[in-house]
């Protein structure tokens, strides 16, 4: 047994100091091989005594395992020779491209716009999706009877039947952000001039198709001060388009109505695509409609906590799919929801 330990320390000895596969080779033969130092004590097996043969087997077993372990440890420090084929490197081969994360088309929109507008002297401000229906609709001169308020239209969280909807404090999913007015006029407490917009999800209870989509970004902007009229909204429009869509981007507004504007007017940008030639993206008419906006009402003014007889608002609403779809010629809304990699790889 005595010599049994002496011979694995001087194995390990040597098999620690082998420097080459060969020499390490050369230990392995000297201890393990046919005619190995410890392969031949189990020769010695049957010359000892009945009860000691157990125990003396049982230590070389050790001891030859405890070897081809050392050995295989060290194989792996002093490599095995040459490579196999499969591993050895190809500096021919096309690399592998490691795959990026990026901003989705529509965050690269909204900040576009939000950059354009801070530079006109907007501040931005993040609201949550889940809004009160004061805020989403009444504080947003929308009566009680007004049909976007149905249930079939408004995904409410607080369970609603007819008569509970004209609970203001009723809790909804916002159906547009127009809604952050009546929050940011409240917040400011009576102080003018305001300068604000925000972005967000906004959810109504549309049919999916190529260009609707329950859950939809809109960004919002609203200003308020004195002397402000259409002529301001026609300008910060104006700027807006000119950064989103280039400086020969052109205007048109068309009366329309909102219940929170008036007056109210759509505004379309000229066909980016066609140059007003005609094309199908703008139905040939050389215009693509863009954006609802208007002058504030003394209403919404009033609930704001403001004084329509000192002070004057404008508005405006854009849908941030409705553009990405445009700069990118995007011809189906559900491809910038359905997060598919191949298609959003594209930007
Ligand atoms: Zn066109």
């Amino acid at each position: 047994m005595q010599s049994i330990s002496e011979l694995v320390e001087r194995a390990l000895a040597q098999i620690n100091a082998a420097a080459t596969p060969a020499a390490l080779d050369q230990v392995r033969v000297q201890y393990l091989g046919k005619a190995g130092e410890l392969t031949s004590q189990l020769k010695s097996l049957g010359s000892l005594p009945a009860e000691e043969r157990k125990a003396f087997g049982q230590s070389v077993n050790a001891a030859k395992a405890q070897l081809e372990e050392a050995l295989n440890e060290r194989k792996s420090v002093v490599g095995q020779g040459a490579k196999p084929a499969s591993a050895m490197l190809d500096v021919t081969l096309p690399g592998r491209r490691r795959l990026a994360g990026r901003p989705h088309p529509m965050t690269v929109t909204a900040e576009t716009m939000k950059r354009i507008l801070m530079g006109l002297g907007f501040t931005y401000e993040d609201f949550p999706d889940i809004e009160t229906e004061y805020f989403n609709f009444d504080a947003l001169n929308t009566p009680p009877w007004h049909p976007a308020r149905d249930m079939h239209d408004t995904f409410y969280i607080t369970p609603t039947d007819g008569e509970h909807r004209l609970q203001t404090e009723a809790e909804l999913m916002r159906t547009h952000t127009t809604a952050f007015q009546g929050r940011v006029m409240r917040a400011r407490n009576g102080q003018v001039p305001i300068r604000a917009m925000t972005t967000g999800r906004c959810y109504r209870k549309d049919d999916i198709d190529a260009s609707h989509f329950p859950i939809f970004q809109q960004l919002d902007v609203f200003a308020v001060g004195t002397n402000l009229t259409m002529s301001d909204l026609r300008w910060t429009l104006t700027e807006l388009a000119k950064g989103l869509f280039g400086g020969e981007a052109k205007l048109r507004f068309r009366p329309s109505y909102f219940p929170f504007t008036t007056p109210s007017a759509e505004v379309d940008v000229s066909c980016i695509i066609c140059k007003q030639k005609g094309c199908s993206l703008c139905s040939r008419t050389g215009w693509i409609e863009v954006l609802g906006s208007g002058m504030m009402r003394p209403e919404v003014l009033k609930m704001g906590g403001l004084d329509p007889a000192k002070h004057q608002g404008f508005a405006f609403g854009i849908g941030v799919d409705r553009i990405t779809m445009l700069r990118h010629q995007i011809n189906d809304i559900r491809h910038l929801y359905q997060n598919e990699e191949a298609f959003l790889r594209q930007f």
